[in-house]
């Protein structure tokens, strides 16, 4: 079986994550996952080695392999874009690298995870 854990590694073209206001799922705060399909109704992701179904209204999809760190608001920690890893955050440096995938990441900035979103 194909590892899925690394986003660079998929031919995936689309990723999404939870949006901040979610709770009621599975997906972790912040990290992104690849999109399998996207449907009206249903995006289909790779979540921990195997596909699940989502609502889309619960998503916020992009179509750029994400690049910069989650920071995920009011519980000071940061989302790996690559590998999902969640590290604490104190005072934040321009940029950090992750200590699990090696790879060097700018931060988004704080409100870009918790602005209101279109539903
Ligand atoms: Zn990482």
């Amino acid at each position: 079986m194909v590892a899925l854990e690394r986003l660079d590694k998929l031919p995936a073209g689309r990723w999404a994550r939870l949006l901040d206001d979610v709770r009621r799922c599975q997906l972790r705060r912040g990290a992104w996952y690849p999109v399998l399909s996207l449907g009206a109704d249903e995006a289909v992701l790779v979540v921990r080695h195997q596909s699940m179904i989502v609502p889309p209204a619960y998503l916020e999809i992009v179509r750029t392999r994400p690049s910069r760190w989650t920071v995920v608001p009011r519980e000071r920690y940061a989302v790996c874009p690559n590998c999902a890893e969640r590290v604490a955050l104190g005072t934040r440096p321009e940029r950090m690298r992750c200590g699990r995938c090696s790879e060097a990441f700018e931060f988004e900035l704080e409100h870009e995870y918790s602005a209101p979103h279109e539903t």
